[in-house]
């Protein structure tokens, strides 16, 4: 930014930068944050010269970087942790501020010296900033000492801004798809998650006969836990309840929250058997579990409804109504039962 800034006031002349069409392109199909950065990765020494060109993210860990694309010269391999301490990279994450150095022989870090051994002699790093958030560092280097010049900072800086923005698009979009797709008490999918991956499976049996099955759970006199001791531990109950049952759900099934005390799970290719044997599971480890509400011991129990999709079914709601309705024969029979319709 202070760069920016200077070279702007210097000598008050707009510089170009000047981008590969292919570059671009490749860029917009970009869809994911590995992609982006491989692309950029690969043409980087096409817009700056240079032997190597990385990209280092933060790990999240506060120890450590991650180089996680790469091009050119291998003399730090993809996927190498680069700890922030004691490294040039690690120095420009922290400090926020573009870096080089002229000859790397001359410089103790870690990283500046991995490069020596692979045979190069300068290198640049500029952080990834976007606002406050530093994602992390883009790194370049060449064969010989003194390659770079000031300008070459401003234009590694400007590219280094370029490609946080990127990201941080990337970013915020998956954190609003998440959040769009998230129950915000449980963290577990909501309705209208499960009724999109529903669809999609009921499309799926539709074209290619994949059958399906739902298990439809709720919580016995929920209402008496909230009357008792409070809706905060009605809460507390909710979130238990979806730990508990999520140890048991496969990754491939989709488990949520329908609403209020009302769960389901969308059991994709499964045969009969192990989705009874699962609903099985989970009533006993419902009325197993010892649920806790600070001093206060809470049992808890469930009714569980199953349904598997057949020919008549036209709609996903169709096969949630039958497994809703089954649930209700739970409710009716005497609860913490299991009905299959
Ligand atoms: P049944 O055994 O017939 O299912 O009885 P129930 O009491 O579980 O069912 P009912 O539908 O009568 O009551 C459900 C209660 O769940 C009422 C509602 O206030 C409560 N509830 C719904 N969502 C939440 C929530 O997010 N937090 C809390 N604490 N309570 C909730
Ligand atoms: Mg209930
Ligand atoms: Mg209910």
């Amino acid at each position: 930014m202070s760069l920016y800034n200077e070279h702007m006031t210097e000598d008050a002349t707009i510089t170009h930068i000047n981008l590969p069409i292919e570059f671009v392109n490749q860029l917009t199909h970009a869809n994911d944050v590995a992609s982006t950065l491989e692309c950029i990765a690969f043409w980087l020494p096409e817009v700056i010269q240079a032997d190597r060109a990385s990209i280092c993210l933060d790990t999240g860990d506060g120890q450590n970087l991650q180089v996680y694309a790469l091009s050119g010269s291998e003399a730090i391999p993809l996927d190498t942790p680069v700890p922030i301490d004691g490294t040039m990279v690690g120095r420009v994450f922290s400090q926020q501020s573009v870096e080089v150095a002229h000859n790397l022989k001359n410089m103790q870090e870690s990283d500046c010296v991995q490069l020596v051994a692979g045979g190069l002699e300068t290198c640049m790093d500029a952080p990834l900033l976007k606002g406050q958030v530093c994602f992390g560092t883009i790194n370049i280097a060449r064969l010989h000492a003194d390659s770079y010049k000031t300008n070459d900072e401003l234009l590694l800086q400007c590219l280094a801004n370029w490609v946080a923005n990127h990201l941080f698009s990337n970013h915020q979009l998956s954190i609003e798809k998440r959040l769009a797709a998230t129950d915000p008490l449980t963290g577990i999918s909501n309705r209208r998650s499960l009724f999109h991956v529903g669809n999609s499976v009921m499309t799926q049996w539709q074209l290619n006969q994949q059958p399906f099955s739902l298990i439809v759970i709720d919580i016995d006199h929920f209402k008496m836990i909230n009357d008792k001791h409070g809706h905060d531990a009605g809460d507390q109950v909710l979130k238990e309840v979806c730990r508990l049952i999520s140890k048991h759900v496969r990754d491939d099934d989709e488990f949520g929250r329908l609403g209020g005390e009302e769960f389901t799970i969308i059991l994709k290719e499964t045969n009969k058997e192990i989705v009874q044997q699962l609903a099985h599971r989970l009533k006993q480890a419902m009325a197993d579990a010892e649920f806790f509400y600070g001093e206060q011991a809470l049992n808890i129990t469930v009714s569980i409804g199953i349904s598997r999709v057949n020919s008549d079914d036209n709609h996903f709601e169709d096969v949630l109504k039958r497994a809703d309705k089954a649930m209700y024969q739970s409710k009716a029979q005497g609860r913490n039962r299991i009905t299959i319709s």
